[in-house]
């Protein structure tokens, strides 16, 4: 049934990027019509905006290459990233440097000019009839143009920002406009558009941008209404309280009041996240009818016995319920596609194992892939030792099995024998054939692309089972809509007897402090990491390296036996070095950041992190996770020089007040925006809301999805008429991504 690589495209790739259609809602709200010249004086969405008053064949160029605006309704979803309300007039006596822009009404009473050359400076006393400021200005060009323009005597409306110059209060280089002959956006709310700098030097500046809004309102207003379709349900209106479609495309340029700014975007937002979630339910619900899963109903031998014999600790109660929420997916012969969460060190990696058992109970073979040789190998040997007895194979498949031995593994796999598989992308090749393949693991999969998933997909004619595991906690919001078409279990609790990692700042300048501490630890028989930003010394980068670590950490610790190991290193020589390490032969690892993800030795309890301001704070928590494994108590230490950003200087705070990685997760969400967040964009997430945020809306985000889902809850075969606009909708905008993906 999925035989072929465009249904797997279809059905794949939803674990880690964006399913395939994702990208439209790129437009949401800026849908890209053909252009066509108007042939009646009735112009609509589609008309080119050429046809606009003031927009020339030049300006049109540069407004289509730099703000993607072709048409009018390109024009009319080009919303301000802000307003600033002019509906309201200051006495001069009220303002303060701290306020937003303000705007006041009175005269000019005298002119003064002083310096010369760059010092060159137009003074304008000016009064309100309550008091007196001045208003400033420091080109000469524009010295001279105020001085010709605005005269002495004649009442003006002036708009800037005060700030405070050599201890007095003044305005430097405010907006004037005579108090008779006001604008649209005089005394309102006055919108801002984003432009570039090649629209500047084309003379459109967001001024411009809002000559032609204004044009388009007051001039058009009337066809571009008429063309405007509401795309909601109107009981979905009626009961979350929405303003029509029209009337928030209006307010979103020009709210006649903050609070009717506030509706339009909300109504937006809603609509923008509304047709996301929508695209990925009703996907979601398609494949279940389509693709179906092997039903896995026994839970056998191979289970029972290596719960009641080999379980080498109780479960916690987190793992128990996610065992649970999986086996219930592989009994109903639907594709189990399930994202599995949990912090690091919750214990994935067991449940992984159970779940694997179930499938071979049933017939089937397991197939584990990792991200990197280091964790294959060590998962490997984590699932030999817990299975040592029970009657299975566990195989491993890396670059680094050559030879014989490879074909052992590959003819074992063909046939059947081997149980369990376990690899890097390897077990992807196409000289991989499994005999009978039912589950695949994917574990950290944010460093698995699209295509190699797919592949995998081809190696099986019904899709097999498919759990992706991440310790990269991806908050709930970004989680609905990046997996929003899987299911997700969350291991939400630590086994027992784990100690909280104590986090703690250091500065460069008390290394000394530093040693000692580190010292102690090994002196008690544990093992320390210690990670550095980068391989080689760089002038440009002015950080710490490994290699000049690994020198001053041989001398500051000369009894100390230290490992090294890096991405520039062989894999082999890598695995050696990691190996040493985890048997206790060496007790320091001097690293780059290739110990990330997933290495596990509970000896290890402490965590040494230079220049820690270099890493973000995904990556941060994740290094932090390959300490506190054990019942020991363990340290991450964070060391930075002393001049910090605002920035750096609250992630490391975060991470010394928290160690929850959800906490972690959000704020970083909240700081850097979904679009940069760690393993998202390495997905090819090509996310691009236009007006809502994920960070910022994630309520909206829970109330879109609950709405769309109970639309296709009460209308599933798309019947009843009030929705048909909505559905419309829909697939106009699947049927923009077609296009998109054609073309790039
Ligand atoms: P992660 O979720 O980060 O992949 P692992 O699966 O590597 O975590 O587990 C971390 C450590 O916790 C391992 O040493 C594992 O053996 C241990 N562990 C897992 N489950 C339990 C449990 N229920 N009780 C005690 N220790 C556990
Ligand atoms: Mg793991």
């Amino acid at each position: 049934m999925c035989a072929t690589t465009s249904f797997c495209l279809k059905v794949w790739p939803c674990h880690g990027a964006a399913p395939p259609f994702l990208p439209i809602f790129a437009q949401t709200i800026s849908p890209r019509p053909q252009c066509r010249a108007p042939t009646t004086p009735l112009t609509d969405l589609s008309t080119a905006i050429t046809y606009l008053p003031g927009v020339g064949p030049q300006r049109a160029k540069v407004l289509e290459a730099e703000a993607g605006i072709r048409t009018f309704g390109d024009l009319l979803h080009t919303f301000p990233y802000k307003h600033i309300d002019r509906t309201r007039l200051y006495y001069i006596h009220e303002l303060t440097a701290d306020m937003p822009f303000v705007q006041l009404r009175g005269e000019i009473l005298s002119y003064e000019e002083d310096g010369a050359g760059r010092k060159h400076r137009l003074t304008a006393h000016f009064t309100d009839g309550h008091g007196v400021i001045d208003l400033v200005w420091f080109q000469a060009s524009a010295i001279k143009w105020i001085r010709s323009h605005y005269t002495v005597g004649r009442v003006y409306i002036v708009f800037g920002k005060a700030t405070v110059f050599n201890g007095r209060l003044n305005i430097p280089h405010p907006d004037i406009e005579p108090a008779d002959s006001l604008q649209l956006s005089a005394m309102a709310m006055q919108p801002y558009y984003t432009t570039t700098e090649r629209m500047k030097k084309a003379g459109l500046n967001s001024r411009s941008l809002e000559r032609f809004t204004s044009t388009l309102f007051t001039r058009f207003g009337a066809d571009m209404e008429a063309a405007t379709r509401e795309t909601l349900p109107p009981d979905i209106i009626g009961s979350l309280h929405l303003v029509a479609r029209w009337q928030s495309l209006r307010d979103l340029h020009y709210p006649p009041s903050a609070e009717a700014l506030r509706r339009a975007t909300y109504r937006q937002k809603f609509e923008e996240l509304f047709f996301i979630q929508l695209g990925i339910l009703s996907y979601a619900r398609q494949r279940q009818q389509v693709a179906r899963g092997y039903v896995m109903a026994t839970v056998g031998r191979q289970f029972n016995t290596f719960y009641r014999d080999h379980l080498p600790f109780a479960l916690t109660a987190a793992q128990k319920r996610v065992v649970r929420e999986m086996r219930h997916d592989m009994l109903t012969g639907r594709q189990m596609n399930r994202l599995l969460q949990g912090d690091v060190g919750s214990g994935k990696t067991l449940v992984a194992l159970l779940t694997m058992l179930i499938a071979i109970d049933n017939g089937y073979q397991a197939c584990l892939m990792a991200p990197t040789e280091i964790l294959a190998e060590q998962h490997c040997q984590t699932f030999r030792s817990m299975l040592a007895g029970m009657d299975l194979r566990v195989e491993l498949l890396t670059g680094a099995v050559k030879g014989k031995r490879r074909m052992e593994v590959l003819a074992g796999v063909e046939t059947g024998s081997v149980h369990i598989l376990i690899g890097t992308h390897a077990v992807l090749e196409d000289c991989v054939t499994f005999a009978q393949l039912g589950l695949v693991v994917i574990d950290e999969q944010h460093r698995f692309g699209v295509a190699q998933r797919a592949r995998l997909w081809r190696k099986s004619t019904t899709p097999p089972h498919v759990l992706v595991m991440t310790a990269t906690p991806i908050p709930r919001t970004l989680a609905m809509t990046l997996y929003g078409d899987l299911d997700v279990s969350v291991i939400d609790e630590l086994p027992p007897g784990r100690k909280p990692v104590e986090t703690r700042h250091y500065w460069t300048e008390t290394l000394q402090t530093l040693y000692a501490g580190m010292r102690r630890e090994i002196g008690k028989g544990r093992q320390v990491y210690v990670v550095y930003p980068a391989i080689h010394e760089s002038e440009k980068l002015n950080v710490q390296d490994l290699e000049n670590g690994y020198a001053e950490m041989q001398e500051a610790f000369p009894d100390v036996r230290i490992s090294r190991v890096h991405g520039k290193m062989r894999p082999r020589e890598k695995d050696e070095e990691m190996a040493r390490f985890a048997s206790g032969e060496t007790q320091m690892l001097v690293a780059t950041t290739v110990i990330e993800v997933g290495v596990n030795v509970p000896n290890a309890t402490v965590m040494v992190i230079m220049n820690a301001e270099r890493f973000g704070l995904a990556q941060l928590h994740q290094l932090r996770g390959r300490v506190g494994r054990g019942g020991e108590q363990s340290y991450c230490i964070l060391v930075t020089r002393y001049q910090l950003t605002t920035e750096t200087r609250r992630r490391i705070d975060i991470m010394c007040e928290t160690n929850d990685g959800f906490e972690i997760a959000e704020a970083d969400l909240k700081t850097r925006g979904p679009g940069d967040l760690e393993g998202t964009q390495q997905s090819g997430m090509a996310f691009d809301l236009h007006i809502a945020n994920l960070a910022r809306d994630g309520q909206l985000v829970q109330l879109a999805r609950d709405t769309a889902s109970a639309l296709l809850d009460a209308d599933p075969d798309r019947t009843l008429p009030q929705n048909a606009p909505t559905w419309a909708r829909l697939a106009e905008l699947r049927h923009d991504q077609f296009d998109w993906s054609n073309i790039s």
